[in-house]
């Protein structure tokens, strides 16, 4: 197949300094204070940086290009889409493309969850799933119940309503307090993922059920792996424990599965490791395979009465860009792909090469902790990370890493092979040994 013609002279850096001048990347100020690496292409578990370097992309371009870029089922997918339509508005139309996605996570989604409302990024399937709840209790005749239960150190996405119930610290809250719904906390999920639990565990997340009685309708929390707010693993008997407290206290258990689904954590599902199953439930990230724009909010048929009972008679919303085809026929194909071979297989063994990688760093000068789950590996610093030194000493090493705050981590392709995961953990040891050294020297 020729390659593309380049859009552009790919002088590195022009492309950083026009960058620099017009582009603004995320959680950055405008002007940029740091440079964005430039990428032209992409393939397999590759990225291809303007400096002609390939470097391997441990993000999985933030967990989502399960597997990797430039696959050629899902390029042949959304190929034969084009062919047909690129889009069409969903009011009033469907197509076989969003027909077969829904009833492909209709049978991937744990038990009782039926029905499929395609949205067009994880914080939108965020703030349907909370407009899913309260629509609910109002058509069950409970509109006071209006608020949302969750936990420290989560992360739902960057809208207003999926803020508001991020971790208030990491969330930003204060910034934006007088404009964002006021919601209630618990602690963070304890104990960590192999501990044991015990009911003391949940005692503050059912106090506060019981002293919100009547004005909480659901609980929301990431199930078993808090990945944005703060890449902790907690106790799939937490999760749940979580569950049976709100089937008790007749509240509605939202699990966001935007970063743990599609086999991440080492199941389909995080709620897999706890066997239970949501009312609510909102997928994305993973669901194209990382190839376009789309997630989705699954609930029960008891959730989707209660909504359809209430006084408008309907769920109220509605995207543009929602069921888009081609993302709709680059998930199916994605879903497909991931289920037709021995995922889980794929995962253990990426398990078992990140905890053989990085379980030596453990105690390391600088380390708080290291911890691994599924295709995910965490390595967690007592301070800090310089992303400057840490992006160098990665890209040295070919590498495509992008820590924040004290957490450097990966959560690579699933079609990383052996080399690529042990290029992996090596540039991750290279840098806490790095980063550890500068610790270890406070006059530096
Ligand atoms: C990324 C993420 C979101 C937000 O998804 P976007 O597509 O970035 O809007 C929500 N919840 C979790 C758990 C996530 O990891």
């Amino acid at each position: 197949m020729p390659s593309p013609t380049p859009l552009f002279d790919p002088g590195v850096t022009d492309l950083v300094e026009r960058d620099r001048r017009r582009v603004w990347h995320p959680y950055a100020p405008m002007p940029a204070t740091t440079d964005a690496v430039p990428v032209l292409g992409a393939s397999g578990t590759r990225l291809h940086l303007a400096d002609g370097r390939q470097v391997v992309d441990g993000m999985s371009s933030w967990w989502a290009a399960i597997h990797g870029y430039r696959h050629p089922v899902l390029d042949g997918a959304i190929r034969d889409q084009l062919d047909r339509m690129a889009h069409v508005m969903f009011g009033g139309l469907t197509h076989p493309p969003a027909i077969e996605v829904c009833e492909a996570l209709v049978d991937l989604a744990p038990r009782g969850l039926e029905h499929v409302f395609l949205a067009d990024s994880g914080s939108v399937s965020i703030e349907v799933a909370i407009k899913m709840a309260i629509q609910y209790w109002s058509g069950r005749g409970r509109p006071d119940r209006r608020r949302l239960l969750t936990v420290r150190s989560g992360y739902h996405g960057d809208t207003l309503g999926a803020m508001s119930v991020c971790d208030p610290e990491n969330g930003m809250h204060h910034l934006f307090a007088d404009v964002m719904p006021q919601q209630i906390f618990a602690a963070p999920p304890t104990p960590a993922f192999d501990q044991p639990f015990t009911s003391s565990h949940v005692a503050e997340l059912d106090d506060l059920l019981l002293a919100h009685r009547g004005e909480v309708a659901a609980v929301i929390l990431e199930p078993v792996v808090q990945g944005a707010g703060g890449m902790r693993f907690y106790s799939p008997d937490y999760l749940a424990a979580v569950r049976s407290l709100c089937d008790e206290h007749d509240v509605l258990l939202i699990a966001d599965e935007i970063a743990t689904g599609f086999g991440r954590t080492g199941t389909m599902w995080g709620c897999d490791h706890a066997g239970i199953a949501p009312d609510i439930m909102c997928v994305g990230k993973a669901l194209t395979g990382g190839y376009m724009t789309m997630a989705a909010t699954l609930c029960t048929p008891e959730v989707a009465e209660g909504v359809s009972a209430a006084e408008s008679g309907a769920l109220m919303h509605g995207p543009t860009f929602m069921g888009n085809p081609l993302g709709c026929a680059v998930a199916s194909a994605s879903i497909r792909l991931l289920t037709s071979h021995s995922w889980s297989d794929t995962v253990a063994a990426i398990e078992e090469s990140l905890r053989s990688g990085l379980t030596p760093l453990q105690g390391a000068p600088g380390v708080t902790d290291v911890r691994v789950l599924g295709a995910i590996g965490v390595v967690e610093m007592d301070d800090s990370i310089p992303m400057d030194v840490a992006q160098q000493v990665l890209l040295d090493r070919g590498v495509w890493l992008r820590p924040f705050g004290r957490l450097l981590y990966t959560m690579p392709p699933y079609v990383c092979s052996e080399p690529d995961l042990d290029a992996i953990t090596a540039a991750m040891t290279a840098v806490v040994e790095r980063v550890g050294e500068r610790s270890a020297r406070p006059a530096d």
